[in-house]
């Protein structure tokens, strides 16, 4: 299957006619549990002895669809389906993390992420330190004894900054530690995180996996190559465990034990499942990123160069820009395109900004992205009004910033909502 062409394999990859009644898109198995054989077979599945499906919590038929595509888009050697992108990231950092670790995460991150990381995370005693990854020698001195991971973004959501992920890899891997991706803004389509030396790659499936702004789903995706036994900072992989009889999931899984891990130890008990419904959206979603990705980035660089010639507008961060900061990474790590979020700054500070998102008709105010509608939002009235203006600042979302996801509508009709809206 693997020979196939990205755009092949984005329809096909872990799909297969149904066996029993030859559906050929794939079933909503909309079922909690599956019958066993015998108590043989129970056993078996129940001591990890045999892949099967017990209880959709764990395993279910349409999710597996679903994980094994988004794995074979990233090139990874296994993955797991989740109800968000935050329960994906709360799985990862349950499989690497002991109470009072800590691990080094880009401040160029989802405000959602820095929330979850800064304030949630803590009560789990997990501790997060931060890293301006404009220069990766800040992850090198951010790392110590108790650092367990790194985390970035490819690109980040929402200064659509452009991340060297080769150099953070080898930053991590020299200090005995793995890189984890978040791929969500870039897709597969447009950057392969594990291809550059990241070890686990993570998504909002929401976004522009699933496209259509229309169900919530995480990936977990398991690059296989890092060793979890060579040091003793990975008990969870490395060490027996007691709720599978002494089982050490590295020793008895190998390249595939990160995933598993996830699977039935983290989502097993910490419960967040994704409906076999929602698989079935993103998946259909997928069916077409190609061709979506394609025509959000090309969208997304005729309004960047609008908005950068007019008047309303002081700046724009996009990495498709020659003159941006991120050209440069931008050539190396996604050269089909910057994708399709970024932000610009209008003149007129604040009050421009809520004008503006007060007066776009076509274009919808609301906090997400990925879409196939175009969206905009005004962080500094919206999502990160409970900040200082200091810290609005240091997050990228000072008061004169707006941030778009441009969707894949006629570019034309686009700049002529920006363009009314900015002259309201
Ligand atoms: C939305 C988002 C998340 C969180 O995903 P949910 O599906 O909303 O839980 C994480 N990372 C990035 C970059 C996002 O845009």
């Amino acid at each position: 299957m693997s020979d196939y062409g990205f755009d092949t394999l984005a329809i096909h990859a872990g799909a297969a006619p149904d066996p029993t009644t030859g559906a050929r898109a794939t079933p909503i198995y909309q079922t909690t549990s599956f019958v066993f054989d015998d108590v043989d077979h129970a056993a078996s599945l129940f001591n990890l002895q045999a892949f099967g499906n017990i209880y959709s919590r764990i395993t279910n038929p349409t999710n597996a669809v679903l994980e094994e595509r988004v794995a074979t888009l990233e090139g990874g050697v296994a993955g797991l389906a989740v109800a968000s992108g935050h329960s994906a990231q709360l799985l990862v950092f349950h499989t690497l993390m002991q109470p009072g670790d800590h691990f080094v995460a880009a401040r160029q991150l989802y405000g959602g992420s820095i929330t979850q990381f800064g304030q949630s995370f803590k009560k789990f005693d997990w501790h997060v330190d931060w890293a301006d990854v404009t220069n990766p020698e800040n992850v090198k001195a951010a790392i110590g004894p108790k650092t367990k991971a790194v985390f970035i973004e490819s690109i980040a959501n929402p200064g659509g900054l452009v991340v060297d992920i080769e150099a953070i890899a080898k930053i991590a891997h020299d200090a005995g530690i793995p890189l984890i991706v978040d791929n969500t803004l870039a897709s597969p389509y447009l950057c392969k995180p594990l291809s550059f030396g990241a070890d686990v790659v993570v998504h909002s499936a929401t976004k522009f996996l699933g496209g259509h702004g229309n169900s919530m789903a995480g990936l977990i995706i398991d690059g296989g190559k890092f060793n979890w036994s060579a040091s003793d900072k990975y008990p969870t992989l490395s060490e027996p465990n007691d709720s599978y009889h002494g089982m050490k999931i590295h020793d008895t899984f190998g390249d595939i034990a990160f995933a598993i891990a996830c699977r039935v130890l983290a989502l097993r008990d910490l419960g967040p499942a994704l409906s076999p419904i929602n698989a079935f959206m993103i998946l259909t979603g997928i069916e077409t990123l190609p061709l979506r990705m394609a025509r959000h980035t090309e969208n997304a660089m005729k309004i960047a160069e609008f908005l950068k010639k007019h008047p309303a507008v002081s700046w724009v961060s996009y990495a498709g820009l020659p003159d941006d900061k991120s050209h440069a990474l931008m050539k190396k790590y996604t050269p089909k395109g910057a994708g399709a979020v970024f932000t610009f700054g209008v003149k007129g500070g604040y009050d421009a900004g809520v004008k503006l998102v007060n007066s776009v008709n076509l274009l919808s105010h609301l906090a997400n992205v990925g879409d196939t509608r175009s969206l905009v939002i005004h962080p500094s009235s919206t999502t990160h009004r409970q900040l200082t203006e200091e810290q609005q600042i240091a997050a990228g979302a000072g008061p004169d910033v707006v941030r778009i996801s441009v969707g894949i509508e006629d570019a034309a009709d686009i700049i002529a909502d920006l363009d009314q809206a900015l002259k309201a």
